[in-house]
């Protein structure tokens, strides 16, 4: 495994791409629009510098982290015991004497049907071994990442064949159920096992790829403490060969997982009712939006802040390989163990509810897809990539922006005229209706929506306190013409 990183020994191929393609000049990308490509100010390289260091603890410091390591797993088990087990409902030791019994109880339901077998072990790790292989054969889209500021404004290249892999996916899991080979129902009724298998691979992940980064001296803002850099990562932009893991992992192995997950509990219901539920057919299309939308618009991507920012660390890799799949899905599980009387809505109901979904979905897409063309279009990369669905408004004509000091430029126009996170919004709606989708038969459900809306508030925090370190008035300015955070008028 190699990482890609700027300590040493490439300097001179940095300053050759650095050069040309970062001098002040009009570019014409592919023949049509004419944008210019800018060089990052010495400010801007200065705050750059400063916001790539270590310099203060975030999440509660080493005590926090570790607490969350520790939790996140704990509460997984709690949840899902809730869910399968005592029908939906949260419990607790009925009294202080009860307390004893009841970590027996949970125990024993774990120890029961939590177990990772070789079988569960075999499945999840095909899934792994079987999306790193269509990773690195499959044709893709080669896209240009943003300069990063630690590889002295080099930018990655991205193989972005996400897309293909899905489908071939669709079609690999299709066969594998029609013949027999692996019935997707499996899925659901090994939940448990799987969940812990996913677990150690999050834990194991982490760990390996944490002290890879250390060995080969690939790892950047280092804090020095052990479980808090465990827990943030090492390495910022890690690969293997020329697939990027973190972008990998992000969406190939997190999403697809939670799409299967809700076709196992579809074939499940058709199974056992002869019908699949509209609540459990609204899961299997919003997961599948959610998917279709990571890999027909990868290219975006590389201009979010989990790829140019965050590191590689516990956080990401133990939600994306364990927390994702496994927690987002609570409606799925409840539906699939449960009656369908028990969620069952009247016609104006599922109207509301899947017009909500559609619209939330669509808010979601084309802002994303806004933002990360216009980042693009200033960047000189900009290619017009069909995939389906190309909703309207994707692509902004003759945006309106803030031209800061740094040289970046921070866009006023399409939804973002409106919100300085209004994908963050829209994606938090997303959430709250795969809760909704059991009404009121399981609080459980909603742990989506509630943990997001903390990530999302906190992660916005971090961000915006970033982009004030980086662009401070120019920010300051933009807060002041786009006022609202997430809904205008309200936040
Ligand atoms: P953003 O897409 O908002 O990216 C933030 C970065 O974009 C900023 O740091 C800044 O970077 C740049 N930026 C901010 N405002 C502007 C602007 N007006 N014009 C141009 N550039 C701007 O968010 P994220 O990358 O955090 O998230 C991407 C998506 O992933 C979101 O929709 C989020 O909901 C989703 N997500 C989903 C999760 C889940 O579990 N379901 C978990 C986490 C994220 P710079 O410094 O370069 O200017």
């Amino acid at each position: 495994m190699s990482t890609v990183n700027g300590n040493g020994g490439v300097k001179r191929e940095e300053e050759e791409s650095l050069d040309s393609k970062y001098s002040f000049e009009n570019r014409i990308s592919n023949g049509s629009v004419a944008v210019q490509t800018i060089q990052v100010t010495n400010a801007g390289r200065e705050a750059d510098t400063k916001l790539d260091q270590h310099h203060s603890y975030e999440f509660g410091g080493p005590w926090g982290v570790a607490t969350m390591m520790a939790f996140f797993p704990t509460l997984m088990y709690y949840l899902w015991i809730c869910l399968e087990f005592y029908d939906g409902q949260i419990i607790a030791p009925k009294s202080l004497g009860d307390i004893v019994p009841f970590f027996g109880r949970m125990w024993g339901h774990i120890r029961d049907h939590a177990t990772p077998t070789p079988y569960t072990f075999s499945l999840y790790t095909s899934l792994m071994v079987y999306q790193l292989t269509l990773a690195f054969i499959m044709p893709g889209y080669i896209q240009e990442g943003l300069p990063v500021p630690s590889l002295n404004y080099k930018t990655l290249k991205y193989n972005c064949n996400a897309l293909g892999c899905w489908y071939t996916t669709l079609i690999t899991i299709y066969v594998l159920h029609v013949t027999h080979i692996f019935r997707i129902t499996e899925i659901i009724d090994h939940f448990g096992s799987l969940m812990t298998v996913a677990m150690f691979y999050g834990f194991a992940v982490s760990f390996v790829t944490y002290y890879w980064a250390v060995w080969t001296k690939d790892a950047v803002r280092m804090s020095g403490n052990f479980v808090y850099d465990v827990w943030m990562g090492a390495a910022l932009n890690p690969r293997l060969g020329s697939v990027d893991l973190k972008m990998w992992a992000e969406v190939r192995i997190p999403w697809v997982l939670l799409f299967l997950i809700a076709l196992s509990g579809g074939v499940k219901q058709y199974e056992t009712y002869g019908y699949c539920t509209p609540n459990m057919a609204f899961m299997i299309l919003a997961t599948g939006l959610y998917i279709n939308a990571c890999a027909k618009g990868e290219e975006c991507i590389p201009q979010t802040w989990d790829m140019f920012h965050e590191k590689w660390g516990f956080m990401v890799i133990f939600w994306n390989f364990a927390g994702v799949p496994f927690t987002y899905c609570y409606s799925i599980i409840y539906m699939a163990t449960h009656e369908p009387e028990k969620y069952r809505f009247s016609t104006p109901g599922y109207i509301a509810l899947y017009a909500t979904l559609l619209t939330a979905y669509y808010i979601f897409d084309s802002s994303m897809s806004q933002k990360s063309r216009f980042r693009m279009q200033m960047q000189g990369n900009y290619k017009y990539r069909w995939t389906f669905p190309q909703l309207p408004w994707g692509t902004l004509k003759n945006p309106t922006y803030i031209q800061t000091a740094h040289v970046n430029r921070l866009l006023t126009s399409g939804w973002w005229a409106y919100a300085r996170k209004p994908n963050y919004t829209a994606d938090w709606v997303q959430s709250l209706t795969w809760g909704l989708v059991v009404g009121t038969a399981s609080p459980i459900p909603y742990f989506y929506s509630i943990f997001f809306i903390c990530v999302l508030i906190h992660r916005c925090g971090r961000d915006f306190e970033r982009c004030a370190a980086k662009y401070g008035d120019d920010w300051k300015e933009y807060c002041r013409i786009v006022k609202w955070k997430f809904i205008p008028g309200v936040y």
